[in-house]
């Protein structure tokens, strides 16, 4: 089994849905990751930053999922970042109505010594100087580092993150965001262009229509599965990326078959993400669940046909 890194933000959410609206909630991208790799039994590690208004309870819940949070930094007279974002009733899109960066802003991580031979480094979305600034402490070449980011970077640091793109080797954005960052309606097109910035692989996430993964001219495609109720979207790229990293950990292949069952298990933890609010859903899921949920996408995606 290989180790396995997250940078990514830890935070306090404040969500509103057309179901409902949460007071401040556990919430942050390496938070979900963690949460979702966890299902794997991974040696895995988060590198992030709270205040010390950060509940020791919310700790211990990572802590009792095996995960190392020894990378983490508390501020103690610091404030923990926060977010807060409403959905449309549409439940594909969201406003975000407050940003507030706290400790967040002058986070600079640091690997602890024990994971910087991690085979596995998942970027999760941050400024990708500090995306960078995690490779850089890695003593050996990581089997696979995976990048995820968003819009918010493409707007004001294209340069780092163009100089980041370069040394990873998959890269997972969302569909508008791959339409940005290449300026190509296609995805095919856009992934092509992503290819030629440095990923090797690229997975594009199309919300409730699925993921695909492209790498060269090979193309893979996992539909969301469908689900009676959706309540809150928030975390489910991150905790799709979570599953994506925490599935190649544990087999430790990283061959393109091997993709598509991550891609498989990342959409699967997704979908039971989007079920509650936060992280309720993904914090005690159990393998059974998982189980029963990876044989249903089986169903839905399996067909024989005979060719007349
Ligand atoms: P997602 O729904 O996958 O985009 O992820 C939502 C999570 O990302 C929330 O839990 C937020 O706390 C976190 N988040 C939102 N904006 C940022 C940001 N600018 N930097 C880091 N994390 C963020």
């Amino acid at each position: 089994m290989s180790k396995l890194v997250i940078v990514g933000s830890v935070a306090f959410d404040a969500i509103e849905t057309p179901f409902g609206k949460t007071d401040k909630i556990l919430g942050g991208a390496a938070t979900y990751i963690g949460l979702s790799a966890s299902q794997f039994n991974v040696d895995s590690a988060i590198v992030s930053i709270t205040g010390g208004d950060f509940p020791q309870e919310y700790l211990d819940l990572l802590l009792n999922k095996g995960i190392d949070l020894s990378g983490i930094e508390i501020v103690k007279e610091g404030k923990t970042f926060f977010w807060s974002g409403r959905y449309h009733n549409d439940m594909n899109s969201r406003d975000t109505l407050v940003t507030e960066l706290n400790t967040l802003a002058d986070f600079n991580p640091i690997v602890p010594e024990n994971y910087r031979d991690a085979e596995i480094v998942m970027l999760g979305n941050l400024h990708p100087l500090v995306q960078q600034s995690v490779l850089d402490q890695m003593t050996t070449k990581p089997k696979l580092v995976v990048l995820d980011t968003m819009n918010f970077w493409m707007d004001c640091a294209l340069e780092d993150l163009h100089n980041v793109i370069k040394n990873v080797d998959i890269i997972t954005i969302n569909d508008e965001e791959a339409r940005q960052l290449t300026g190509e309606y296609s995805l095919v097109v856009a992934a092509r262009k992503i290819h030629n910035m440095g990923p090797k692989y690229v997975v594009i996430k199309k919300g409730e229509h699925g993921a695909l993964l492209f790498h060269n001219d090979n193309v893979f495609y996992a539909p969301a599965l469908p689900l009676e109720e959706v309540f809150d979207p928030t975390g489910a790229g991150d905790t799709f990326a979570g599953g994506f990293a925490g599935y190649i950990a544990k087999t430790g292949d990283t061959s393109f078959e091997n993709m598509k069952n991550a891609v498989i298990y990342g959409s699967t933890l997704a979908s039971f993400c989007v079920e509650r609010f936060g992280t309720e859903r993904i914090q005690d899921l159990s393998k059974e669940e998982v189980h029963q949920r990876l044989l249903q996408f089986k169903e839905l995606t399996q067909f024989e046909i005979k060719l007349t």
